[in-house]
């Protein structure tokens, strides 16, 4: 009867440890679902012109949890409000490499044969040898730096 009884309680706890395991589980789902569900939330419309920026992977842009669809974009807004300028991470796309570089680093082509989400755009590459390469590939106009980047110029773009 005794042996009986300590079966029943084992089984018991055996149970129990089970029904905990499956708890457990349960809980890790619902944290990554709610890991999930942040992360599409979070807003990649262009803060420009509020095209869908994950559709334009080569180009996407970002200046901290702002979302660009080109490096276009991401001027323009730069011009209205400069102080995006000094976001931690300025980011735009490699366009050979297809990986994400700062912006800063970048050598800019404009004029080229090629065009972004929103038409002609600044096509960004880590390697000067690689933007003079696209330069001369795609009929680009000339190279630029950011800090070369003004009104003039993006007006110059817009224009072409
Ligand atoms: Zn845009």
């Amino acid at each position: 009867m005794q042996k009986t009884l300590y079966l029943v309680i084992l089984l018991a706890q055996f149970l129990c440890l089970g029904c905990a395991r499956v708890q457990q589980q349960a809980a890790d789902d619902t944290m990554e679902d709610g890991i999930q569900s942040e992360s599409s939330e979070q807003n990649s419309d262009c803060a420009n012109c509020g095209m869908p920026s994950l559709e334009f992977p080569k180009w996407v842009s970002r200046a901290d949890e702002h979302y660009f669809c080109s490096p276009r974009c991401l001027f323009l807004k730069i011009q209205k409000e400069p102080e995006i300028k000094s976001a931690k991470s300025l980011t735009v796309m490699d366009y050979y490499e297809a990986k994400v570089i700062a912006a800063s680093n970048a050598f800019f082509v404009i004029g080229s044969d090629i065009t972004g989400p929103m038409g002609h755009d600044f096509v960004p590459f880590t390697d000067e040898a690689a933007a003079k390469d696209f330069l001369k590939e795609h009929k680009g106009i000339k190279i630029l730096r950011m800090a070369n980047i003004n009104e003039t110029v993006i007006k110059e773009v817009m224009d072409l």
